[in-house]
């Protein structure tokens, strides 16, 4: 029987954070984390305690279980008709390389998509992505030490900026914590961007600005 991918949700926005903050994406969330079951109740067992997305079940926007084939046609109605240029999806999660594979990866890039994941690291990456960015979790084993794009969520308990500037990638962001100290953080993100310039700050835009 032919695979299906455990789809969260799929969405068309613009990406919101880091390297390619501002381009038009379709967004397609991935079910299911190896750093977290996502369940409230267990949050306490999660490697990432500060997880601020909703990556359990398939039941979001066009949530489902899909084949390649029926993934990619859905992508691609989501694209808009007049702006058939620079298609760009994100494949993100949950985790992502949990269920991406070459098979998809081909299939989505025979409609011309250009191939980006946010991932946490610790899974090996399949042929066919063209953008890797990766988001190392504290106390999590990272195999991804290179790629496109490193986005740190700063600061973490157990992980310094220190331990993962020399790791082989183009782009290194920090990225303030969402959390009830969102301010301090950025406040902190932005004092260590000034005094470690290997660095960038990345905002998550979307937020700030209501990006549906
Ligand atoms: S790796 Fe990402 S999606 Fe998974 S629990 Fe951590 S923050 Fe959430």
């Amino acid at each position: 029987m032919e695979k299906k991918y455990k789809i969260k949700e799929i969405y068309y926005t613009l990406q919101g954070e880091g390297h390619h903050s501002g381009r038009p994406a379709v967004f397609c969330r991935f079910a299911g984390c190896n750093l977290w079951n996502g369940l409230e109740a267990d949050r306490h067992k999660a490697i990432c305690q500060f997880c601020d997305t909703d990556f359990w079940g398939t039941d979001g926007e066009n949530g489902g279980k899909y084949t390649a084939q029926e993934l990619t046609d859905k992508l691609d109605s989501l694209w808009p008709e007049l702006g058939l240029m620079n298609k760009f999806v994100v494949f993100t999660g949950g985790e992502p390389l949990l269920q991406l594979d070459e098979a998809l990866t081909e299939v989505v890039h025979k409609s011309d998509f250009e191939i980006a994941i946010e991932t946490n690291g610790t899974i090996a990456l399949p042929k066919g992505v063209d953008w890797v960015c990766v988001s190392p979790k504290a106390n999590s084993k990272v195999i991804l030490t290179s790629g496109d794009e490193l986005k740190l969520v700063y600061p973490q308990d157990n992980i310094d900026p220190k331990d993962v500037v020399g790791w082989d990638f183009k782009y290194r962001y920090l990225q303030p914590m969402d959390n009830p100290y969102i301010e301090q953080n950025t406040n902190a993100c932005i004092e260590y961007c000034k005094s470690n310039p290997v660095w960038n700050l990345s905002i998550q835009t979307h937020k700030l600005l209501n990006i549906p």
